[in-house]
């Protein structure tokens, strides 16, 4: 098998060869078909992330992300091999499945409770454990791999990542769909997602915020009502005289800017959620807080259920896919300095042979 490894912090991504996986246990082996780039992808190999205010959070053995590393977590392929005690289905060997990527301890009560994203010791597929960028992905279990029906494969593979991390967020907004406004913050690939998941899911009033007209255009495309340059004064002034203060508001930037943007935005009692990771802080005060009753909070990915959630919804055929670009798989590298760039609008997918 081949795999695309990252050796050290900070360095390009080098294919290297190695046998191929034997699984052990209740592990199955994935031949990789699909693999989404993500734009984690890109901290994860530089090394750290950006904290905001001049500090960085440094990734290594303390948090269990440490080189060697095959990055690839919206990760997609042909079930081809099972350890002795997997419980495979007759007829299953031989079809493609989703794999839910953000795998726990299985041992903690965090895991216990089917909350396997907040386990302290994760063993998640192409973060702490080796990922989609290779031609075989190890899966610890066949309780991880979804049956995705009839969707375009590479359509499923984003909602492992980029689909779930919109739909957790989207799950955290209690309010009335029909009426309120939910406003995104940044509209790349997860924040168009998000526009049309909250569709899919209910959400009639449906707000923009991008610095990018290119961006702005794509979300009405993809349902959203009104969108808004943050940084235009008047565009401003018609978003908050249209919205009279939003229910929810969602930042998948996560710099300064969006986080102010989207606090500011939010009406008595509306509920902030962070996703993004570019990396920034705010101030806030305690008094203002609670005058206006707000609730701010974080979302990360999601659940095994949550995922099953999704890939339902999506079967439904109630989620219309982004747009997607494909790159082969041996363009690994090449698709990650594009993403690194800014140049891919929507999300890009790797194909397997
Ligand atoms: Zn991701
Ligand atoms: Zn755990």
């Amino acid at each position: 098998m081949r795999s695309y490894v990252v050796k050290q912090f900070g360095q390009e991504i080098e294919p290297v060869d190695a046998p191929d996986l034997q699984p052990s246990g209740t592990e199955v082996v994935i031949k990789v078909t699909r693999c989404g780039v993500c734009h984690s992808d890109i901290h994860l190999q530089d090394g750290f992330y950006e904290l905001g205010g001049d500090k960085r959070l440094t990734l290594g053995p303390r948090g269990g992300i440490f080189p060697p590393l095959v990055l690839g977590h919206e990760v997609l392929g042909r079930l081809v091999a099972k350890g002795p005690d997997a419980p495979i289905a007759d007829g299953e060997l031989g079809k493609q499945f989703l794999i839910f990527p953000w795998i726990g301890c299985g041992q903690c009560d965090s895991c216990k409770r089917g909350e396997e994203q907040n386990c302290n010791k994760p063993a998640a597929i192409g973060v702490n454990k080796p990922g989609g960028y290779a031609d075989q992905c190890l899966v610890p279990h066949p309780k991880y791999l979804i049956d995705f029906g009839n969707l375009d494969p590479a359509f499923a593979a984003t909602l492992a990542c980029s689909g779930l991390t919109a739909y957790g967020a989207l799950k955290k907004i209690q309010c009335d769909r029909e009426h309120d406004w939910l406003l995104i913050l940044g509209a790349g690939g997860v924040g168009l997602s998000a526009v049309s998941l909250a569709k899919a899911i209910g959400f009639k009033n449906i707000a923009v915020a991008d610095i990018d007209p290119a961006k702005r255009a794509l979300a009405e495309g993809a349902g959203a009502a009104l969108s808004v340059d943050p940084r235009d004064p008047a565009a401003v002034a018609g978003f908050q005289k249209t919205t009279k203060g939003v229910a929810g508001a969602i930042d998948f930037v996560g710099a300064s800017s969006t986080a102010d943007f989207g606090i500011a935005a939010l009406r008595r009692g509306g509920t902030f959620v962070g996703v993004g990771l570019m990396g920034g802080e705010t101030v806030i005060s305690t008094v203002l807080l609670v005058l206006r009753n707000i609730c701010i909070r974080a979302s990360y990915v999601g659940s095994l259920e949550d995922l099953k959630e999704l890939v339902a919804l999506a079967r439904s055929g109630k989620v219309s896919p982004l747009p997607m670009e494909l790159a082969p798989m041996a363009d690994v590298k090449s698709a990650l300095a594009r993403l690194r760039q800014g140049q891919v609008k929507g999300r890009l997918v790797l194909v397997g042979e």
